[in-house]
């Protein structure tokens, strides 16, 4: 990490820092101050800010800098450490043959997650499918299939079908061929026995080798809650953050990932197909101190 990845006041208190050669605890405080206001500014969750407060604090003030480092030097290399084990590594994906399935509420983004990360895995060279089972929000069905021919990748959903669970059915044989199968499920305004149900149908038929969990990212603490139902009922794998074009830095989500045990995997960018990101630590680390 460099410091110009870091926020201004931030970067700041440990430019204080140069030319020292041992820290106070006063420094210490200073520096982690700075963190907890840009992360709690970023809706991360108070107890994992805590958590991650006392290590760096513990860290810098106990392990003996390396040989040569400066004060200024150690403690921003635990900065790092800490906030990358915070944030996580991103969810592993191989590119390979492989059936996604997408958990969330409604008005996440999940449909358009669908069609962007399909249009991500053919710039990868696979073929992949959108399966399309939210017969719940009206136009999700001609919202994904739009998105699917802008990313020209293979679409299936049926309009006049009432049950998801053999729109999923159908799916998954019409669109054999497919090597990755993404399969959209319907959200509901809030987290309703009757989703989880439904999700968990879907999930029996399509098997999924990794579901993962949309989430906006103005999400604040309702990311808990979610992330508990949906781990419970089909496990998750990974989560997606959606609109970081926004101004909401996503820090909520982090609490869905401490929940399920997960990782991120991708970042949603925009409402064109090709407005996605893997996620990857060290520009997700530099949107949240930013
Ligand atoms: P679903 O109900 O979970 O399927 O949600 P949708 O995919 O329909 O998304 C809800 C709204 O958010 C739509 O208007 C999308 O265009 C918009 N949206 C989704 N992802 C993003 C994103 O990354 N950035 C922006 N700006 N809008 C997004």
């Amino acid at each position: 990490m460099v410091l110009d990845d870091l926020g201004t006041s931030l970067r700041g208190t440990l430019e204080d820092l140069r030319g020292k050669s041992r820290l106070t605890e006063d420094d210490v405080e200073a520096v982690v101050k700075e963190i907890q206001r840009s992360l709690l500014q970023a809706d991360v969750d108070v107890s994992l800010v805590m958590e991650l407060s006392d290590s760096i604090k513990t860290r810098a003030l106990e392990e003996e800098p390396p040989g040569g480092t400066t004060a200024r030097d150690h403690v921003l290399r635990i900065v790092y450490e800490e906030l990358v084990a915070l944030v996580g590594d991103s969810t592993e994906l191989p590119l390979e043959e492989q059936t996604i399935m997408l958990a969330g509420l409604q008005g996440s983004g999940k449909t358009t997650t669908a069609a962007k990360m399909a249009w991500w895995f053919s710039k990868k060279g696979l073929r992949p499918a959108v399966i399309q089972t939210d017969t719940f929000r009206p136009g999700a069905y001609d919202q994904a299939k739009q998105m699917c021919e802008r990313a020209e990748v293979e679409f299936y959903g049926d309009p006049d079908a009432e049950d998801p669970v053999e729109i999923a059915r159908r799916g998954m044989e019409e669109t054999a061929d497919a090597d990755v199968h993404i399969v959209d499920t319907a959200g509901r305004h809030a987290l309703e026995d009757e989703l989880i149900e439904e999700i968990e149908e879907i999930g029996d038929v399509v098997e999924p080798d990794r579901s993962l969990l949309v989430l906006d990212a103005a999400i604040g603490q309702g990311a808990k809650e979610q992330a508990r139902r949906f781990e419970e009922s089909i496990g998750i794998q990974g989560v997606t953050i959606t609109k970081l074009d926004g101004t909401a830095k996503g820090g909520g989500a982090l609490t869905a990932v401490n929940e399920t045990d997960s990782t991120i995997a991708f970042l949603g960018t925009g409402e064109e197909v090709e407005d996605i990101e893997r996620f990857e630590p060290n520009g997700f680390i530099s949107r949240l101190l930013g």
